[in-house]
């Protein structure tokens, strides 16, 4: 049996958490039985409850008013208790930060291998897909240095702890799935393993679509040239229903603020459309936007590395191209 760490917002799956369930559901073949889930805090049950279209057969939910607070440690005490009750063959969770901070916790306590981010996992290298013995080595494929490097390995060991990279496979619900049994449960925590807990949520200034959802992304790097130039990419996102994103150099120059940041240390997004308004392309920006369906560069320089990363580019500079496709649409619209 495969057990999937599952993170939720109250009772709201994260989109990230579905989709390492579509890659836990993929390693039954190879680890047999059914995938099992566990999900911590308030909404657990509710947000269980959703999962058996995921192929979730049954949902330990934790429950205890000090998981209120996010804690890595008490969070990892919670998946080693249902490793202890239900003895999985592989730990799957999200790669997001707190998938990996608790898998490393979990890791660091047990002594168990961790292969964070992949984006494929096989059988034993040595047999083909679908047959693992017990015990043996098996291959995964992950993502090493921001994604510009795939790393191919083995990892050995009883019970492998794995994290899947954000947007890497498609959450995908299979036909027919019965509700999953849900059992609730009170972890053993212990004091130590809230030491380290979040003490208070700043909501991001956010107006309009979330970058992290949006259909289209219009982003900006140093080539607008100031804050004040992000008004026309504004102007433009309203149009398209967009987010607005950028480059680091664009917070970093305190333009727009962290949360707007798309790449390795910032947000990675998977729009249908992602615009890049005068963005070099360097490897930790793409990172965080090649989940894109499709990219768009606008940039002066026809050499920029962006343009190898790009479905469709246009070379020029982008103070006269934006007031034109933003005229374009507008008058597109009045037809
Ligand atoms: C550990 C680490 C983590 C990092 N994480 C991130 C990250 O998460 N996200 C991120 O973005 N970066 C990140 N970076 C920084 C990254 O390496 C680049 O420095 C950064 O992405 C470059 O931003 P840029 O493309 O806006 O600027 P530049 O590289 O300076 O590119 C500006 C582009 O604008 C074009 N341009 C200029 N004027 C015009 C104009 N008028 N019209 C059209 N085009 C024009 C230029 O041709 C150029 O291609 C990270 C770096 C490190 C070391």
């Amino acid at each position: 049996m495969v057990l999937a760490l599952v993170e939720h917002e109250s009772d709201r799956v994260d989109e990230l958490s579905l989709q390492a369930l579509t890659l836990a559901r993929d390693l039954v073949p190879t680890r047999p039985g059914p995938v099992a889930a566990l999900l911590v805090g308030e909404g657990g049950r509710e947000a269980a409850a959703q999962l058996g279209a995921y192929g979730v057969a049954s949902a330990h939910v934790a429950e205890d008013e000090r998981l209120a607070a996010y804690a890595p440690g008490a969070w990892a005490r919670c998946v080693g208790d249902v490793i202890d009750r239900i003895g999985p063959s592989a730990v799957v969770a999200a790669g997001t930060s707190r998938g990996n901070e608790v898998l490393g916790h979990v890791a660091a306590r047990r002594d168990l291998p961790f292969a964070a981010n992949c984006v494929a996992i096989g059988g034993d290298a040595a047999g083909s897909p679908g047959e693992h013995a017990a015990g043996a080595a098996f291959t995964v494929t992950r993502v090493r240095w921001g994604g510009s490097l795939l790393e191919e390995a083995r990892v050995h060991g009883e019970l492998p702890l794995l994290s899947v990279a954000p947007h890497s496979v498609a959450a995908a619900a299979v036909n027919g799935a019965a509700a999953p049994a849900v059992e609730p449960f009170a972890p053993a925590l212990e004091p130590a393993d809230l030491l380290v807990q979040v003490a208070e949520h700043v909501d991001a200034v956010q107006a309009g679509v979330s970058l992290a959802e949006a259909k289209v992304v219009v982003s900006g790097g140093r080539g607008v040239g100031s804050a004040d130039g992000f008004g026309m990419l504004e102007e433009l996102a309203g149009l398209l229903e967009a987010a607005v994103g950028c480059s680091r150099v664009v917070t970093s120059a305190g333009w727009r603020p962290h949360t707007d940041q798309v790449g390795q240390t910032g947000t990675n997004v998977a729009p249908d459309l992602y615009i890049a308004y005068g963005i070099s392309g360097a490897t930790q920006h793409i990172a965080g936007c090649k989940g894109a369906k499709k990219i768009l560069a606008i940039n002066a320089d026809a050499e920029a590395p962006i343009l190898a990363s790009a479905d469709y580019a246009v070379i020029g500079d982008l103070a006269e191209i934006v007031p034109a496709i933003t005229a374009e649409l507008r008058r597109a619209r009045a037809r």
